[in-house]
């Protein structure tokens, strides 16, 4: 199922042409994008969302985005939507034909069903794996055109190391810095828990900030949670009390092996934080 929205408000079927071919987004990967989660019709975090897709935009120099205009495109594709199932809502947001300053970019909502694996996987879990994505600290303040921290469409990297996970048995990855510190997964953040403090590694790093981690920590703070950002060893994941990867699309998933090795039995924490994070949209 897929539904697709433009920023006027109008909606098209997806399965006609819409893009041109040379748009810099296909040719070279150049523009950023967003992923957010409506349930029962609403959007989760849209105002993160919208905030970190103008800070992408900021860092690729591409126009200001108008938040009224996309809220109204997602609302086309909500709409629209044949029954009332989540959604994983992409906003896609390229350089367009031309590079130059003045030149329009291309910009759509789209909708797309979440995966019946995505679905299980949050009930039941996930192996892990933990690879090297080879930035240094300090890394990402010294050379912002490398882009770390913007969610770009560049994501060809993020995907072969999905497919390395696959691979190697395993459904996601957390990737590590040259110093071993965690970072994130190509499309998720990490969450550790110990004892009742949830920690996940800060975003200047050269990660992106995530909406859900960001909801997950407020609920689980009124549940009576510490919540805390902080540099991470692997070391630190294996001996934890619970491992957890946040997204929209996964929500707060459960990590029960890393690199093979099982971890502490976190089914009851999982429960107990995935309440806290709905009871944020009760
Ligand atoms: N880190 C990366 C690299 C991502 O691509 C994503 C989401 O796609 C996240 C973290 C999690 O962000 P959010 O919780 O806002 O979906």
């Amino acid at each position: 199922m897929r539904v697709l929205g433009y920023l006027d408000g109008s909606v098209a079927d997806p399965d006609d042409p819409a893009i041109k071919v040379a748009d810099l987004g296909l040719l070279r990967g150049d523009g950023v994008f967003e992923t957010v989660l409506i349930e029962n019709g609403e959007p989760r975090e849209l105002d993160l969302h919208l905030d970190r897709l103008a800070r992408s935009a900021r860092m690729t120099e591409l126009p200001e985005p108008d938040d009224a205009q996309w809220e109204r495109a997602i609302r086309a594709v909500i709409d629209h939507w044949p029954d009332d199932s989540e959604i994983a809502m992409k906003l896609i947001y390229t350089r367009g034909l031309d590079a130059e300053p003045d030149s329009p970019p291309t910009a759509f909502a789209l909708g797309l069903e979440i995966s019946p694996r995505m679905m299980r996987e949050r009930t039941e879990g996930i192996a892990a794996i933990t690879l090297e994505r080879g930035v240094e600290p300090g890394l990402a303040e010294r050379a912002p055109w490398l882009l770390l921290g913007a969610k770009t469409l560049s994501y060809a990297v993020n995907m072969a190391a999905l497919r390395e996970a696959d691979r190697r048995g395993a459904s996601d990855v957390i990737f590590t810095a040259t110093d071993g510190s965690v970072l994130e997964g190509p499309t998720v953040s990490v969450v550790l828990v110990r004892g009742r403090t949830l920690y996940t590694p800060p975003p200047i790093i050269g990660i992106l900030p995530g909406t859900t981690q960001a909801a997950v920590y407020r609920g689980a703070e009124r549940a009576g949670f510490t919540a805390k950002i902080e540099t991470l060893t692997v070391d630190d994941l294996l001996s934890g009390d619970g491992v957890f990867v946040a997204s929209s699309v996964r929500k707060l998933t459960r990590v029960h092996t890393l690199d093979g090795k099982a971890l502490t039995d976190s089914t009851e924490l999982h429960r107990e934080l995935s309440a806290a994070y709905e009871s944020v949209y009760r």
